[in-house]
C-alpha cells in the first residue's frame, strides 16, 4: 500500500504519536492530591489506557475512575452516567477531591459538564460534596503536558481564594509547580527546598501516591499528595516556583496566582544541568535570603569534575531528544552545556511554543545546528533521522522502534518508561540528577562503541 508522506496534502494519519493523550496528564495531576479521585467522563477505554500507562510506568495501584459511555449517552448526553459514577465514587472512596476530565468522546458531544456538576450539587440528598474540580481536556487537541498543567491550573482556579494573600501571608513558604517529573525529582525538590529553609505547597506531588511503601492493607486511596487545604493557601505564599520553558509562555497556573493573589513568580526551565540548576538555587537564595548550603557547592564540584572526565566522550557527538516538551527544552540545554548537540528535537506536541522555548533555554546553540519538530510522529521523525547521523537518542521508552531502526543506543527519560524497571525513580534535576544523567549517557555511548567494535576494549 502507498503510504503518503507527511508533506503531501493526502496526509491524514499519525503513525506512531509522539505524544500521549490528554486527560492522561490531567489524571497525573489529579493523582497528586491527597485523598483524590480522577473520574474520567467518557468511555471506558480511555480510562483503562490511562491506568495501563500510568500502572507500567510507576509500578503501583492507579485507580482512574470512568463515567463508562454507551452508545446511547454517546447520542443523548452522558450527564445520568457522569451523576451515577459521582455517587459511586463517593461511596466508594469517600474521597477528599474529584478530578473530571473529558475524553474525545465527551468533548465531540459537546458535555456541558460544568452545568451536570451544578444540577447534581443542587439534587435533594447528595449532602455534602467533596471539592468537584472539572477540566477540559479533548485529545485532539493537546497532549498530556496540556492536560497536566490544565488540571493543575483548575484546581487552583477552583480552590486557592482570589483574596487569600491580603488575608494573610505565610512567611517562608512557596508554591512550588514542578510540572511532569518523576517522584524521584520530587523528592529531591522538596529537600532542596528545605535545605534553604523554606516550606513548598508542591502542586502536584504523587511521590509517594505513585513510588510509595509497601502495603500490609487495603487502602481505597494510597496516602500522600498535596492536601486539599494546603491549595486553598497558595494565595498565601511568598513566591511560586514554576519549571518549564514553554509553561513560561503560557497562562498557567504560576500566572494565575499571581494575577489573582499577587504572588511573585520566578518562572524557570527544568534544572537539568549547571545553570539550570544555579538558576534555580539563586531564585531559593533571592526568597529565603540565605546563601546556598555548602551540601550543594560540593555537589556542583563533583558535576564538574564529571564534564570534564567524560568531555572526550560526549564532545562532538549528535543526540535526538523527543517527547513532552518542556522536558526536551531542558534536554537541550543540558545537552548544550557539555557539548553533545541536540541535533534534532522532536515532540508530538502543537504548542506553538517550542521553537521558542529550545532557543530560549539553549540560546548558545546555532540555530542552523539543530531541526526542531513539533506536532510530528515516530514514522517522521525516522525518516529525519537518516540525515542526523546521531550517535544517541535520549527520550522515552515509545522511541524504541526508532532506536532499533537506528541501531542507536537509547537513553530513556520522563514518562513513560515500560521497558526498564524504575521509571518512577529515574532522578532527571538537580546538581546530583544530572550527575546521574550524565553517566548514564557517556555509559551508554562507550558501550555503543564497545559493542560494535571488533576489538574487545576492556578499557574505553
Ligand atoms: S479516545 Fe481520546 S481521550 Fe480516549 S484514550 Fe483515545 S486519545 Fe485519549
Amino acid at each position: 500500500m502507498l503510504v503518503a508522506e507527511k508533506s503531501s496534502p493526502h496526509y491524514t494519519a499519525t503513525r506512531n504519536p509522539c505524544k500521549l493523550c490528554t486527560p492522561l496528564g490531567a489524571a497525573l495531576a489529579f493523582s497528586g492530591i491527597e485523598g483524590a479521585l480522577p473520574l474520567l467522563h467518557g468511555s471506558q477505554g480511555c480510562a483503562t489506557y490511562i491506568r495501563r500507562y500510568l500502572i507500567s510506568h510507576f509500578k503501583e495501584p492507579v485507580d482512574i475512575a470512568s463515567s463508562n459511555f454507551s452508545e446511547q449517552s454517546a447520542v443523548f448526553g452522558g450527564g445520568d452516567n457522569l451523576k451515577q459514577a459521582l455517587a459511586n465514587i463517593r461511596r466508594q472512596y469517600d474521597p477528599a477531591l474529584i478530578g473530571i476530565a473529558t475524553t474525545c468522546l465527551s468533548e465531540t458531544i459537546g458535555e456541558d459538564v460544568p452545568g451536570i456538576l451544578r444540577e447534581y450539587a443542587q439534587q435533594d440528598g447528595v449532602g455534602t460534596l467533596p471539592p468537584l474540580v472539572h477540566v477540559s481536556t479533548p485529545s485532539y487537541q493537546g497532549t498530556y503536558r496540556e492536560g497536566f498543567h490544565a488540571a493543575v491550573k483548575a484546581l487552583v482556579t477552583a480552590l486557592a481564594g482570589a483574596a487569600a494573600k491580603k488575608i494573610r501571608p505565610l512567611a517562608q513558604t512557596i508554591n512550588l509547580l514542578p510540572g511532569m517529573l518523576s517522584p524521584e525529582d520530587l523528592r529531591h525538590l522538596k529537600a532542596i527546598v528545605a535545605d534553604f529553609g523554606l516550606s513548598a505547597i508542591m502542586l502536584p506531588d504523587y511521590a509517594d501516591r505513585l513510588d510509595g511503601a509497601q502495603w500490609t492493607e487495603y487502602r481505597p486511596i494510597q496516602p500522600g499528595g498535596t492536601p486539599v487545604a494546603a491549595i486553598g493557601q497558595m494565595g498565601q505564599a511568598v513566591a511560586t516556583v514554576q519549571f518549564g520553558h514553554v509553561l513560561a509562555l503560557e497562562p498557567g497556573a504560576g500566572q494565575q496566582l499571581a494575577q489573582a493573589c499577587g504572588v511573585p513568580l520566578a518562572s524557570l526551565g527544568l534544572p537539568i544541568g549547571i545553570n539550570a540548576t544555579d538558576a534555580f538555587l539563586t531564585a531559593l537564595e533571592t526568597i529565603s535570603g540565605r546563601a546556598t548550603p555548602s551540601a550543594y557547592r560540593a555537589e556542583r564540584g563533583r558535576l564538574v569534575d564529571a564534564y570534564v572526565d567524560g568531555h572526550k566522550y560526549v564532545s562532538q557527538k549528535r543526540a535526538i531528544v523527543f517527547g513532552e516538551e518542556d522536558l526536551v527544552a531542558g534536554l537541550a540545554a543540558f545537552l548544550a552545556e557539555i557539548g553533545l548537540m541536540p541535533v534534532l528535537c522532536a515532540t508530538g506536541g502543537k504548542s506553538g511554543r517550542f521553537r521558542e522555548a529550545i532557543h530560549t533555554a539553549a540560546p548558545d546553540l546555532a540555530r542552523e545546528d539543530i531541526r526542531i519538530e513539533e506536532g510530528i510522529d515516530f514514522k517522521t521523525v525516522e525518516t529525519l533521522a537518516a540525515e542526523t547521523e546521531a550517535d544517541i537518542l535520549i527520550g522515552n521508552s515509545k522511541g524504541l522502534h526508532l532506536a532499533r531502526a537506528l541501531q542507536k543506543p537509547l537513553v530513556r527519560v520522563g514518562f513513560p518508561i515500560h521497558d526498564r524497571f524504575g521509571g518512577g525513580r529515574v532522578r532527571h534535576i538537580g546538581y546530583r540528577g544530572t550527575l546521574r544523567l550524565f553517566d548514564r549517557i557517556v555509559n551508554s555511548l562507550i558501550a555503543q562503541r564497545q559493542n560494535t567494535s571488533e576489538v574487545g576494549y576492556f578499557y574505553m
